[in-house]
């Protein structure tokens, strides 16, 4: 054997989709469109939530009923506060066996408003802001927003927002400094180049048109007009959770359109692919358990995120349906912790370990841990786990490559994992990775993407 051979035979490299297979562009393009719509649909945890609802009911899928009774290709969901979801098909073996889990989730990085949020200044009304899970600051003004939300007024009644996302929709804006006045700005550490109470949010300029006696016209007129399109008060935003997102839509990118940038793929991204290779599973061999999960970028805190029992509670109402041990039910299953994971950006190298990175379309990424200082806070998926995850996807012909969240002591980061992992779940992390990860406008590749999905449908698929 020669050297060449036998390094083909005993190492072993990632292959690049495009290279290897150039025919799967085109199916990889035409997935992405259906992405694309789920990704302009869903800006919030809610909207996806309604989305996928929108989906499943079409698919077939109907609200669990406790008191019915399932068997092989039945298909229920079941909905948490309006903010995450739980989608199972039922497989042929008896729970006991296991149940193949897929856990994504739906909440993305984003200014929220505050409980108190309006107030005028200097002729001008604007929003006040906490933003929501990890953002680098500065990267949010002069950035078009729009406005989404649910607000509950005085009699009880729900009233939905969506401002910004219509043509000919205003739009609103954090503003930032002229280069010619940013000398002292500029000198700041980037990390506070926007300070927290700095991300104020433009809404209005115009005066209310009768100003007599009146100190704060700016405000008046944009509560006026607030009044008018929603019926709201001052005192209704107490009552409202509103979200401010990039205004825009999802786009191809480069000049080849092998990439999606769009706001909020961390981690519609998994969301929409395993939704999609949850409503295309017939009769499988196992149970699925599709989990859209809300507050994970703030640590999967509250009742509609990982931390609290709801996807316990549901399996434990879908054990108790069948007779079967929950406890056995659990210590059997097998879980994907789809998320997001970053993709090598040669521009920054040096945060990244190129052996042990993913790279944009080598296919969906295998994460053995993430964590920070020394895997703290991660999973840390077993050799025996991740020897199953990888025997399905080799199976499938799914592309798939293995990568850390950085170079080590680089950073890091945590996912739902470790909260599934706590049910007594064998559990390891998958995902597309991402470029400008948590930025407004965040990349992937199509090729991923798809993949992303052949994986989930593998998955769900197996034996
Ligand atoms: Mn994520
Ligand atoms: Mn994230």
């Amino acid at each position: 054997m020669t050297g060449k051979e036998l390094q083909k035979k005993l190492g072993w490299e990632f292959p690049d989709i495009a290279k290897k297979y150039p025919e799967q562009l085109e199916e990889a393009g035409r997935f992405c469109e259906g992405y694309k719509e789920f990704l302009n649909e869903g800006k919030t945890e809610r909207e996806c939530v309604k989305k996928a609802v929108e989906l499943l009911e079409a698919a077939g899928y109907r609200p669990l009923d406790k008191n019915a009774s399932y068997t092989a290709g039945d298909k229920v969901y079941m909905v948490n506060r309006d903010k995450a979801l739980i989608a199972t098909t039922f497989g042929r073996e008896p729970l006991e066996k296991g149940l193949r889990i897929n856990g994504a989730h739906i909440d993305s990085p984003r200014l929220d408003l505050k409980p108190n949020p309006l107030y005028e200044k200097e002729g001008l009304a604007y929003f006040k802001t906490h933003y929501y899970g990890g953002i680098r600051k500065y990267q949010w003004g002069t950035v078009p927003l729009a406005m989404h939300g649910v607000v509950y007024l005085e009699d009880g009644s729900k009233v939905e927002i969506s401002l910004g996302e219509k043509e000919g929709d205003p739009v609103f804006c954090v503003t930032d400094l002229l280069p010619h006045l940013a000398g002292e700005q500029s000198g700041r550490k980037l990390s506070e180049g926007l300070k927290g109470e700095e991300l104020n949010i433009v809404v209005g300029s115009l005066p209310y048109e009768d100003q007599e006696d009146v100190k704060e016209a700016v405000k008046l007129k944009a509560l006026a007009l607030l009044n008018q399109y929603y019926g709201m008060t001052e005192k209704d935003f107490l009552r409202a959770e509103i979200e401010m997102v990039p205004a825009y839509k999802a786009v191809d990118v480069g000049l080849d359109r092998g990439m999606i940038g769009a706001y909020g793929q961390d981690d519609r991204v998994c969301a929409y692919t395993a939704l999609e290779a949850e409503m295309d599973v017939k009769e499988p061999f196992y149970t699925t358990v599709t989990i859209l999960t809300d507050k994970e970028e703030i640590g999967s805190v509250g009742n509609t995120g990982l931390h609290s029992d709801y996807v316990l509670h549901y399996i434990e109402t879908l054990a108790e349906m069948a007779g079967a041990d929950v406890k056995e039910v659990l210590t059997h299953s097998l879980c994907l912790s789809s998320d997001v994971n970053a993709a090598y950006d040669p521009t920054f190298a040096s945060v990244y370990e190129s052996r042990n990175s993913s790279y944009a379309g080598k296919g969906c990424v295998l994460t053995k841990y993430t964590g920070a200082r020394g895997k703290s806070g991660s999973n840390d998926a077993s050799a025996e786990t991740m020897a199953r995850v990888i025997r399905i996807m080799d199976e499938a012909g799914v592309c798939w490559q293995a990568g850390e969240l950085g170079a080590v002591d680089a950073g890091g980061g945590g996912t739902i994992a470790q909260f599934v992992a706590m049910m007594d779940v064998d559990v390891v992390d998958l995902g597309v990775p991402i470029l400008s990860m948590h930025a407004p406008f965040e990349l992937a590749s199509k090729l991923d993407v798809y993949h992303t999905y052949l994986a989930f449908r593998a998955f769900y698929s197996a034996s």
